[in-house]
């Protein structure tokens, strides 16, 4: 075929919409079952026409046989009557005797046939007795009629008109029968024939027929029965082939495959239904013609058409290609088709029977396998070592450029395939310095070793064998490995020297801390004798102030009344300036007994507060009172700033003395024509009290150590207002005592600002 004739059939668009050959099959095999239920009625319509058709000649020619029988008898008779007649009307008129009537002279003028079918002639005498008869087998001579036939016959008017009548014999057999008047001789002509007789050969026509039927019946029935078989096979192989084809396209469907009959002559393709499934076409028929095929090739895949070419023009005889065909929804479908030249029904019209093979998806491994392989060589190519992967067979994978680099190897041996005894003699063995082997043991496993070259660079080469019994080694480069490993090494000794040096110190540490434990020790021991010391320093203090303040009090009390003059005048007045003097100094060292007193019992632990509900303003009153004459003789001006009806929860006495503390305080550093301000206030549950003065203030570095007993800041009014330097001490101590805290603050020259805060008993 040439190049023209392929370029027409490809652009033939001769869609030949055939019907498909399966679901014809199926119509064939239904309108099969009522053409067998038609032939069936057909032969039972035919045999029942052709038995009525039958019966009814039958029933005529009975008839007409029965009159034809009937019409002989009644000639035959009405000839031998008449012959009789004749003879004796000729005898008598000529005056000859009668002839003898006999059996010789009845079978004379008897026609030859007229006995045939077993007629009866029978020649009765007047007076009904029967004289002559035949055949002779009936014996009827001698008989009387009415002992032959029925008795009522004479009377029968029919009997006697020469035709045939039917008559019951008397033996009761049916017969025909007729009588005839015999003119001068004194007698009758009796002839009957019985019906089985009539009917001989009507019944053996009819038995004939009748077997004709039966065989046409019976001929006709094993047709149908054929035929019926015949179809059933037929419906069999049918429904067989059509299983057949059902599980070859879901065999053809499952192995993705699909199967084509080209039509090379006529341009149609035989399409199975699973092309159409691969390719998303809807099922329509089972041909397209190639011209719908071709334009759904894919136009770089002209190969196809070549190669079909090729075949047809006989160079190949089969051929196998892949190629693209497009999919309903857009996107290609890789195909491979293996095809090969078959005879088709004649020798012009051959046929391209070929298996089609879905492999899209090994298309689309393959090119992943491809990238992946590139992504392996990339990854391989930039890997900071030298690597080379080697079969089974001993022969190049794949290397990359280190390893050529590293071997000094031509790219012409750096291809797959090369021999590793090729590899090895082109390559310029490595100047190598030293060999360290680092594995020992199954050399199959794999192995390690460490090689230095003449440039003095290090290379690590680790090889291992691979699963399919090839092997693969890696060179890595580990210079700055083996510096580093050398630094170590430095920096090892240098840190054992560092140990030693450490355990020295740890040592002369242990015996610090022994040391250090014993002087622990020591402390603790020494603590022990300081408190017991304090605890008798207390109590000396308890027992000195209880032993001082007895003559003290006295002191007062009788300096008091010295100075009352309660028992007369003393005479000068020096002596009340002096009772005056001893009562002040007295006063003043019972206060700082007190104070020593209230100290040494709040450092024992002994000072119990026993808090009770106070009224501030009145405990302020009392304060008041007692301090306000100081005040009033240094001119300092006390302002009160505390509002009625302020309750505290408190020990009476601690809180009264932190007050009477503070205000003599603030009035004592305050010089003339200062003030003083005591203000009272609830807020956020703490009752806080402050005392602000105008006096001359505090210095800031000293603040923090005031509270400490005996902690006094040096002034002028220190020396000269005296002090203990225990008040601020106590003060704080009874506040803290209650949970309170007592802050100072202060400026110098300015004044200072005391505050203490109690925190509120919970309602
Ligand atoms: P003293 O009995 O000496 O007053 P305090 O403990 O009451 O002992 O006070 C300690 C020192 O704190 C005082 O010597 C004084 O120097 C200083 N001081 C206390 N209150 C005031 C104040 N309101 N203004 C200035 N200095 C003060």
């Amino acid at each position: 075929m040439g190049k023209t004739q392929i370029g027409e059939l490809f652009l033939k668009d001769r869609v030949l919409r055939l019907p498909s050959p399966w679901p014809e099959r199926f119509r064939v095999a239904i309108s099969e079952r009522h053409l067998r239920l038609l032939i069936t009625s057909l032969i039972v319509l035919f045999l029942l026409v052709l038995g009525s058709a039958l019966l009814i000649q039958l029933m005529e020619s009975r008839t007409t046989h029965v009159a034809e029988q009937n019409r002989l008898s009644s000639i035959h008779g009405q000839l031998a009557a008449q012959h009789i007649k004749t003879s004796f009307a000729e005898a008598s008129a000529e005056g000859r005797t009668a002839p003898v009537m006999n059996t010789d002279y009845l079978r004379a003028i008897l026609p030859p046939d007229a006995l045939t079918e077993k007629r009866v002639f029978a020649i009765a005498e007047s007076l009904g007795r029967i004289t002559v008869s035949l055949p002779l087998a009936e014996r009827l001579d001698g008989l009387l009629i009415t002992s032959v036939l029925s008795p009522n016959f004479v009377t029968d008017a029919t009997m006697n008109s020469g035709e045939m009548s039917p008559l019951l014999l008397a033996s009761g057999e049916e017969a025909f029968v007729a009588m005839y008047d015999l003119g001068e001789f004194p007698g009758s002509l009796i002839v009957y024939q019985r019906q089985k007789d009539v009917l001989g050969a009507w019944r053996s026509s009819v038995t004939q027929v009748t077997t004709l039927f039966v065989v046409t019946l019976l001929v006709l029935m094993l047709l149908g029965a054929a035929f019926h078989w015949q179809a059933t096979k037929a419906a069999e192989a049918d429904s067989i082939l059509g299983v057949a084809t059902a599980r070859l396209d879901k065999a053809l469907d499952r192995g993705q495959c699909g199967m084509w009959d080209w039509e090379v002559a006529r341009g149609v393709i035989f399409w199975s239904r699973s092309m159409f499934e691969i390719l998303g076409m809807p099922v329509k028929g089972d041909f397209l013609s190639f011209a719908e095929v071709a334009s759904r090739i894919h136009p770089s895949d002209t190969q196809l058409e070549s190669a079909v070419e090729s075949l047809l023009e006989g160079h190949i005889t089969s051929f196998d290609r892949e190629f693209r065909m497009r999919h309903e929804d857009g996107h290609w479908v890789w195909l491979r088709a293996r095809a090969a030249l078959a005879p088709g029904e004649t020798e012009d019209q051959p046929h391209l029977i070929g298996i089609v093979f879905d492999i899209s998806q090994q298309k689309l491994a393959d090119r992943l396998n491809k990238e992946a392989e590139l992504r392996l060589m990339d990854a391989v190519e930039n890997i900071s070592e030298a690597f080379v992967l080697w079969d089974s067979d001993n022969r190049l994978v794949l290397c990359n450029s280190k390893y050529q680099q590293f071997h000094s190897l031509p790219a012409s041996v750096c291809v797959p395939g090369t021999a590793y005894e090729d590899v090895v003699r082109s390559a310029k063995e490595p100047a190598i310095r030293k060999r360290v082997g680092l594995t020992k043991g199954d050399k199959s496993e794999g192995r390690s070793s460490e090689v230095q070259l003449a440039d003095r660079r290090w290379l690590q080469i680790n090889e291992r064998r691979t699963k399919d019994g090839g092997f693969v080694s890696v060179g890595t480069d580990i210079t700055a490995l083996k510096l580093q490993e050398e630094r170590l090494l430095l920096s090892e000794r240098e840190l054992m020297m560092t140990v030693r040096d450490l355990q020295k110190e740890r040592l002369l540490a242990d015996q610090q801390q022994q040391r250090l434990a014993d002087l622990a020790d020591k402390y603790a021991r020494e603590k022990t004798r300081a408190e017991a010391a304090n605890r008798s320093k207390s109590e000396f203090l308890a027992n000195m102030s209880h032993e001082l303040r007895t003559p003290l009090n006295a002191i007062i009390g009788f300096s008091e009344i010295m100075q009352a003059q309660m028992f007369g005048p003393m005479g000068s007045e020096k002596y009340s300036e002096y009772s005056s003097d001893i009562h002040r100094s007295g006063q003043f060292l019972l206060d700082v007994i007190n104070d020593i007193l209230d100290m040494s019992k709040i450092e024992a632990g002994r000072m119990q507060m026993e808090p009770e509900m106070l009224q501030v303003d009145f405990v302020v009153d009392e304060v008041m009172r007692l301090v306000g004459p100081r005040a009033y003789e240094g001119r300092v001006t006390i302002e009160r700033d505390v509002p009625q009806g302020l309750t505290l929860w408190a020990d009476k006495r601690a809180f009264k003395q932190v007050l009477i503390n503070l205000l003599s305080n603030a009035v004592k550093f305050t010089p003339e024509g200062g003030k003083v301000t005591i203000s009272a206030r609830e807020k956020d549950g703490a009752m806080a009290i402050a005392i602000t003065d105008t006096g001359i203030g505090i210095p800031q570095r000293d603040i923090e150590k005031l509270g400490r007993p005996f902690e006094q800041v040096e002034n002028q009014f220190t020396k000269s207002k005296g002090g203990s330097g225990l008040g601020l001490a106590i003060s704080k101590s009874f506040v803290e005592l209650h949970n309170g805290t007592l802050t100072i603050k202060s400026m110098i020259g300015q004044g200072t600002d005391v505050t203490v805060k109690f925190p509120q008993k919970a309602a």
